[in-house]
Order: structure tokens, then sequence, then C-alpha cells
């Protein structure tokens, strides 16, 4: 297991609270998101690595 699995980032954009499981909010969002947030019964159609690179562009700015 390496650091980066152990200390996945949230999946909402602009937020780097670590997660245990990667492409999910962390509880903080689930907080503040509540139910906008919805569990999906499918496996998500993106990985972390979609992710990164949709996130690389705004980050980048
Ligand atoms: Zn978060």
């Amino acid at each position: 297991m390496t650091a980066e699995s152990l200390f996945a980032e949230c999946i909402i954009p602009g937020c780097k609270q670590p997660v245990t499981d990667e492409l999910t909010p962390c509880q903080t969002c689930r907080t503040i998101f509540g139910p906008m947030l919805h569990e999906a019964d499918r496996p998500p159609s993106y990985t972390a690595a979609d992710l990164a690179e949709r996130d690389a562009g705004t980050a980048a700015a």
C-alpha cells in the first residue's frame, strides 16, 4: 500500500481533505453539501487520474 492510497483527497474540487476511500467526499463536505451528494449504486465512470487531469487546469490558473 502506498502513502498516496492512504491519503487520497476528497473528491470535491478544491477540497484537499484526506479521505480513506478515494473518489468519496470527506466528512466535512458530506456535512456541508449533505442532501446534494448522492451515493451512486454503480461504479463511477471516472478514476482518480481523470479527476486529477480535470483539476489540473483549474489549479494552474
Ligand atoms: Zn471535502
